[in-house]
């Protein structure tokens, strides 16, 4: 047996790199019904948490971008109060931790959420995890990933509990507590499981086995996935929001998955970075093999909307050209357009179709092309161009308008605004 000398985190590997501390059975509890605060409550009351007595422990949201409670977008700031007062009853010392995604400032995105507030009324702790030097940690059997660049509070916490929201996603199926682990990543890192190029000897896309390998390394040490209010359709950011009003924990992160899918009308084997987890041994997602409590949990199923397959039907003559783009480019692109598509194809009246591109990945592009992201600047003679990496809807109305124009929106979720009398309804209070 060896230690990768993540203290406290799930990571004793044996030589065929399995983890060798995982129960048999692992035990999921499911809380439905009684509003964001208390169904954590008592989805954590049968968890042995004895462990974290004397403990310093992480808990990682997922508040990656600057949304409000009830979007569906972030982790409800109940959830999150609710696990802080757990195990600081257990015995711990408590702190909130994340990782944003590219361009969001981590202290705007816990103040859109309400944790700030929530945290401050308990005196706990949020950390910018990217104010820091990253730590640079090896992926043993690694398949698309050998080194992981982490943010260094991982290594210092005892324990880690991820704490995701429960979506669909247009690019990996679901994101819930294997995948939220992510947000570890030490900044623009996250973007290169992205752009990984073709794993040799799989057809699967490079981002799930890059996730599967990350799930090696980067486990949390429970999942607390919050249902309060979850996302439909074009998840992580531009789907619907989808109150269902569970809470689903375990200390396993891939069974805690499994049924949060069931919940959500899909199956764990389904999802590429589940199944391709699951198989090396990292965790079980087969639900004959999962205690779930209680017994008729299966009556809170309710499905969500899967991510469409085909995004030109969402957006009728334009055509996104995505060759390695990143999903921060993919996010800012699709929210433009959910907002700008009929300003964008008036720009371009003489046009049948308007192209687009993001990504790294072109070798060449057709005349006209909107190339978007410096990933295309090489690409950008002739053809207009915009910066950023990613760049916001400002950028993009100036560049097609010619223009200097705003965004109000630069930044947020288009569903940032509007939406806090349905948090209000959806979510009780931390
Ligand atoms: S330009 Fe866009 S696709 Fe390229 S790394 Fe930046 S965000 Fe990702």
């Amino acid at each position: 047996m060896t230690s990768l000398d993540f203290p406290g985190m799930l990571v004793w590997m044996s030589a065929n790199d399995l983890p060798l501390d995982l129960p048999v059975r692992p035990s999921v509890y499911v809380v439905h019904g009684n509003g964001a605060y208390a169904n954590t409550r008592q989805a954590l009351r049968p968890v042995d948490l004895s462990a974290v007595r004397g403990r310093r422990v992480l808990l990682k949201p997922n508040v990656g971008r600057v949304a409000p409670r009830g979007s569906g977008i972030v982790t409800d700031a109940g959830v999150v109060a609710a696990v802080i007062d757990a195990f600081r009853e257990a015995g711990a010392e408590v702190a909130v931790g994340e990782s944003p995604i590219v361009g969001v400032d981590v202290r705007e995105a816990f103040e859109a959420a309400g944790l700030t507030s929530a945290a401050a009324e308990r005196g706990c702790p949020l950390i910018d995890m990217d104010r820091r030097d990253s730590v640079e940690r090896p992926v043993p059997g690694g398949r698309a990933l050998h080194r992981l660049r982490v943010c260094p509070e991982v290594l210092e916490f005892d324990f880690v509990v991820s704490i995701p929201v429960m979506k669909m996603h247009m690019h990996t199926g679901v994101t819930l507590a294997v995948k939220n682990m992510k947000g570890c990543l030490w900044r623009r890192s996250k973007v290169e499981l992205h752009m990984l190029p073709p794993v040799e000897g799989s057809d699967q896309k490079p981002i799930d086995v890059a996730i599967a390998d990350m799930s090696s390394v980067l486990r949390a040490d429970w999942a607390v996935i919050d249902g309060t209010v979850g996302m439909e359709g074009l998840g992580p950011s531009a789907g619907e929001a989808r109150p269902l009003d569970a809470v689903v924990v375990s200390r396993d992160p891939f069974a805690a998955d499994a049924v949060a899918c069931r919940l959500m009308g899909t199956e764990a084997e389904l999802v590429p970075h589940l199944r391709l987890g699951a198989a090396r041994g990292h965790g079980v997602i087969d639900l004959e093999q999962i205690d779930v409590t209680p017994d008729h949990w299966r009556d809170w199923i309710s499905p969500f909307a899967p991510p469409p397959k085909d995004l030109t039907i969402a957006f009728p003559n334009i055509r996104v050209l995505d060759e390695r783009s990143c999903s921060a480019c993919q996010s800012t692109l699709l929210l433009f357009l959910m907002r700008y598509q009929q300003r964008l194809l008036d720009y371009f009246p003489s046009r049948q179709v308007v192209q687009i591109a993001i990504g790294s990945g072109h070798a060449e592009l057709p005349e006209g092309t909107l190339c978007i992201g410096n990933c295309t600047a090489r690409h950008r003679d002739g053809r207009i161009f915009v910066p950023g990496c990613p760049p916001v809807g400002s950028q993009i109305l100036t560049a097609i308008s010619g223009e200097p124009m705003a965004d109000t929106l630069d930044g947020c979720s288009k569903r940032a605004e509007g939406k806090e009398a349905q948090t209000r309804a959806n979510s009780d209070k931390p």
